[in-house]
């Protein structure tokens, strides 16, 4: 009997790999320390693959040919450690399935934030295109279950396929020669430093890994005005071996994405709103050009590009109001775009589990746009001491239908409510996407 891959986590990038290697005649083994969710059990179980939830099996773990590890496991589990010590090979997901993808391009994105939108962008501008584009990863499909797809379908001798990858730092802390045709680092800010043994250095570092096997012919896409990026490239000059193309903060101006001298790209009528997301189409543009699109395609297909909910996502205009829910906006650094991008004066809903937040880069713009503040929260403590100094009115809420209401009637014609929470939502919502669905919908309800 062979040894069998053994599959750590059964979450989307688990799940995934499991049918990939099941696909590749592999004899498979899933086991998830948490109880399964029923979605992923029913999968594994129509596919035949054999698996454990609520526990470790370490007998038939350490019997593993490899492991394939989900992003979520952290390095330090003990399960890791004994795998480890066994001298078992252990991998990502994304890892597995760039070893089984065959010929296309792969274009991967990573960053603090930005990921999604920037994934979907591309993928959007490249389908409109009409070329052979797919988006996974960290978001939708995992990038193991579009190879598995593509397998059975005798697809991977098929060069056109283009593969737009959503990547984190945790997913990168697992590869080992995956190599983006095109990889896209869009910024790098303060997050998951629990994994990182509270060191930024490390995390900068895991989020460079994503061009470390990038050659000549390969391209990195990356932010000229990021101060950690650009620590990085100053302190390892030879760590980039590609070709690299670095976004100036100072071509986005006025609505306009100038690539160049050659081409501008107007913006200003589309949903990408806000100098964040200026930047993002910048990436998503000079992919577009360099797979050969022209530039009426793209400006068409920037025209026609719906942000993904709860990022900046504008909701209604109600009574001369207009209702924004930002709820993706988990942390400080994705509220300070927010609020930059803000033209009208806002009624800033915020709050919930702050996750030892510094809101200090915030406070020039609440105090030049936010006329108002609602606290969305169990604990509002924190938000009080940070802005009470202001003396901007503010009041508290611990639902998102009296927050809404809360800013309704404190609202003048011409503003805007923006939720933008700078926290996660655990404290009274299931999620951010629980979060941004009850915002809205107590918006639309008025
Ligand atoms: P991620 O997938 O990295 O979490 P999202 O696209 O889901 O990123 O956006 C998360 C939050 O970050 C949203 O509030 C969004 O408005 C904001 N955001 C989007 N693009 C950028 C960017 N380039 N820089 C900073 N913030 C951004």
């Amino acid at each position: 009997m062979k040894k069998p891959i053994v599959i750590l986590g059964a979450g989307e990038s688990g799940t995934g790999a499991a049918l990939l290697a099941k696909q590749l005649g592999y004899p498979v083994f899933v086991s998830d320390f948490s109880p399964i969710v029923p979605v992923f059990q029913k999968i594994l179980e129509q596919n035949g693959i054999p698996y454990e939830g609520g526990k470790h099996s370490m007998d038939l773990i350490l019997n593993a040919r490899e492991v394939i590890k989900s992003p979520g496991i952290p390095e330090k589990a003990p399960v890791i450690q004994a795998i480890r010590q066994k001298g078992i090979k252990i991998v990502g997901e994304i890892e597995f399935a760039a070893r089984h993808v065959g010929k296309c391009t792969l274009i991967a994105i990573t960053g603090s934030n930005g990921k999604t939108t920037t994934t979907r962008l591309i993928h959007h501008l490249l389908a409109f295109g009409g070329l052979d584009a797919r988006a996974g990863g960290n978001v939708g499909n995992s990038f193991a279950e579009l190879v598995m797809q593509d397998i059975r379908a005798q697809r991977t001798n098929d060069e056109k396929r283009i593969f737009v990858l959503e990547v984190s730092s945790f997913q990168l802390d697992d590869v080992d020669k995956f190599r983006p045709n095109i990889a896209v680092l869009l910024n790098i800010t303060p997050d998951h430093l629990d994994r990182y043994d509270y060191q930024m250095a490390n995390y900068v570092k895991a989020k460079f890994r994503i061009t470390m096997n990038q050659k000549r012919g390969n391209w990195l896409i990356t932010n000229a005005d990021d101060p950690e990026i650009q620590g990085f490239l100053a302190a390892n000059p030879a760590y980039v071996r590609c070709k690299m193309d670095q976004i100036k903060q100072a071509d986005l101006r006025n609505g306009y994405v100038r690539i160049g001298q050659k081409y501008s790209f107007d913006v200003s009528s589309t949903a990408l709103q806000g100098p964040h997301n200026r930047f993002n189409a910048a990436c998503a543009i000079r992919i577009a050009l360099k797979l050969g699109l022209d530039n009426m395609t793209i400006e068409q297909g920037l025209y026609h590009f719906t942000p993904p909910p709860h990022r900046m996502e504008k909701v209604a205009e109600k009574a001369g109001v207009l209702y924004i829910n930002d709820s993706k906006a988990t942390n400080v650094d994705s509220v300070f775009y927010a609020l930059q991008s803000m033209d009208r004066p806002t009624i800033w809903i915020v709050g919930g589990i702050d996750k030892g937040n510094n809101y200090q880069i915030l406070l020039p713009h609440v105090e030049k746009r936010v006329k108002a503040i609602v606290c969305m929260g169990l604990d509002n403590s924190r938000i009080r001491a940070a802005f009470d100094h202001l003396h901007i009115p503010t009041v508290e809420t611990a639902s998102a239908e009296e927050a809404v209401e809360a800013a309704a009637q404190i609202a003048k014609p011409g503003d805007a409510v923006l939720l933008s929470p700078a926290c996660a939502s655990f404290d009274l919502f299931k999620n951010y996407e629980h979060r941004g669905d009850q915002f809205r919908a107590a918006v639309l309800k008025r």
